[in-house]
């Protein structure tokens, strides 16, 4: 079906990543799903099965070098409407005045900001060939400086300032081929999130939806809650 739409979403498996493929899936798009153990992801077959959606299944650890090239190798010469960063870690998230573990927060770097960075790049020319292609960037008000309330977890805040810098450094580099959009999804309820966090994975994307099908050159390259209200770097 040549007119499908075509979204590639990182983390697929559980959390908001599966949540955006379950919607994109029954909206009718073809959905490049991405995570660590394809086969283990059987809640995501289950989901594809009688969806109107089309489900394409690869395998990705995001700091995999080689899981990317093969993954921009499957896509081929196919255009990509939507490219969702969205596999996260939080790291060590002790409060502040520990030192973190280092290797740990080198890994925080790797998974939050140079593993997206890395990717977005290996997917530019399939983005490019979209009609009005866009680049998602699941950040966190936690990487937001002028937002700072609290001082733990400072591995993860630190991986989210670089990526959202990343991510604008992509949006200039790119603008005249795709869209970015750097978003905060809210306080979510998953396993990232925990059982105390305010809302659930739904409403989040429900809110982001709204913002990605809204783009407008605009917000290019800006950074918004899933409410689409304009956050501080
Ligand atoms: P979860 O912890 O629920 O899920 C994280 C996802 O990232 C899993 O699918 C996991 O895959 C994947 N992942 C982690 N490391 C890798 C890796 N090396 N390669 C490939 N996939 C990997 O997190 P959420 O769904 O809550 O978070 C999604 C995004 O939203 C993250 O970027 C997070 O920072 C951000 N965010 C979340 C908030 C929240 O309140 N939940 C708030 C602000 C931002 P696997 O199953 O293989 O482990």
């Amino acid at each position: 079906m040549p007119d499908m739409k075509s979204v590639l979403v990182t983390g697929a498996a559980r959390g908001l990543g599966l949540e955006f493929c379950r919607r994109y899936l029954a909206d009718g798009w073809r959905v490049h799903a991405a995570c660590r153990t394809p086969e283990k992801a059987t809640t995501l077959m289950a989901l594809a099965a009688g969806s109107p959606g089309e489900l394409h299944l690869h395998r990705l650890d995001v700091t995999s070098a080689r899981d990317g090239a093969a993954l921009a190798g499957a896509l081929g010469e196919s255009s990509l409407d939507l490219l969702i960063n969205n596999a996260g870690i939080i790291g060590p998230a002790r409060p502040g005045g520990e030192i973190p573990d280092e290797a740990a927060w080198s890994e925080a770097f790797r998974v939050n900001c140079q593993a997206p960075y890395r990717l977005t790049r290996l997917l530019a020319d399939a983005l490019g060939r979209a009609e009005n292609g866009l680049v998602v960037f699941l950040s966190s008000t936690m990487g937001s400086i002028g937002n700072l309330a609290a001082t733990n977890a400072v591995p993860y805040r630190t991986s989210k300032v670089a990526l959202n810098m990343a991510a604008r450094s992509l949006s200039i580099e790119f603008r005249d081929r795709f869209g970015v959009l750097i978003v905060h999804p809210g306080y979510v309820r998953t396993d990232m999130g925990g059982p105390g966090a305010t809302i659930e994975a739904e409403e989040s994307v429900a809110g982001l939806r709204r913002l990605i099908d809204g783009f407008e050159p605009a917000r290019h390259g800006g950074f918004f809650d899933y409410q689409g209200k304009a956050l501080p770097w």
